[in-house]
């Protein structure tokens, strides 16, 4: 199974990921993560996308290119995957289909659908495990223990670009980089549509559907 989850930033992408790839057995990874693991490591990688991410701009497509298509090499990965936030330009969605040309191609793509309204606020109240990258939500889905990740125990932070002011720059790099890719994979006829404004369980029973 390769599957693509698509949608704007604070869709609820990242917490449908890990629990489908569980279910499907295979690996799922976000473009984001990989970008804050070299950032926390301090790769000359991860202080390039920094200067991109700390103003909500997209990474150039060659070095995200190079990053994505490294990880979906590894022979681990060969099973299947589910990609959370790649690709996100019209170049990054040729280079995909190119490299799976010969290995069937995408098979899914799932469009979380979410109101601009719900998205800010969701993203304003969203926390982040530091070591397994879980989201968390002080409304919607609050941790056990305040500040602590309810899976592994590691702290909990809120991003930098989740600030009010990069919010919106996201969502309007998204409308004019990302939504061309969502009409591309429609017109393909590959593109599912699901309502994520629901809450978890339901957006996930709707995912489930979709994958069927
Ligand atoms: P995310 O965690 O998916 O919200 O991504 C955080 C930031 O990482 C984005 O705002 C971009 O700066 C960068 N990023 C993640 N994925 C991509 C991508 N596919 N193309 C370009 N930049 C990306």
């Amino acid at each position: 199974m390769k599957i693509i989850l698509m949608g704007p930033p604070g869709s609820g992408k990242g917490t449908q990921a890990v629990h489908i790839a569980l279910t499907k057995g295979v690996k799922s990874i976000s473009s984001g993560d990989l970008f804050r693991e070299n950032l926390s490591m301090n790769t000359e990688l991860g202080r390039l996308a920094k200067s991109f991410m700390d103003k909500g701009e997209y990474v150039p497509d060659k070095i995200t290119i190079d990053m994505v298509m490294g990880w979906i090499d590894n022979p681990e990965h060969s099973a299947g995957f589910v990609l959370d936030g790649f690709p996100r330009t019209l170049a990054q969605a040729e280079a995909l289909e190119e490299r799976l040309a010969d290995k069937g191609g995408v098979d899914r793509v799932i469009f979380f659908n979410v109101p601009e309204g719900v998205l800010v606020s969701r993203l304003s109240s969203r926390f982040i495990c530091r070591s397994c990258h879980t989201p968390y939500n002080d409304i919607s889905s609050p941790p056990l223990a305040v500040g602590k990740c309810d899976l592994c125990h590691g702290e909990l932070y809120q991003r930098d670009d989740d600030q009010a002011d990069v919010v919106r720059n996201r969502l309007s790099v998204y409308m004019r980089e990302t939504e061309p890719v969502v009409d591309h994979f429609r017109q393909m006829g590959k593109l599912f549509e699901i309502d994520a404004s629901q809450k978890i369980e339901d957006v996930r029973g709707l995912l489930e559907k979709a994958i069927r």
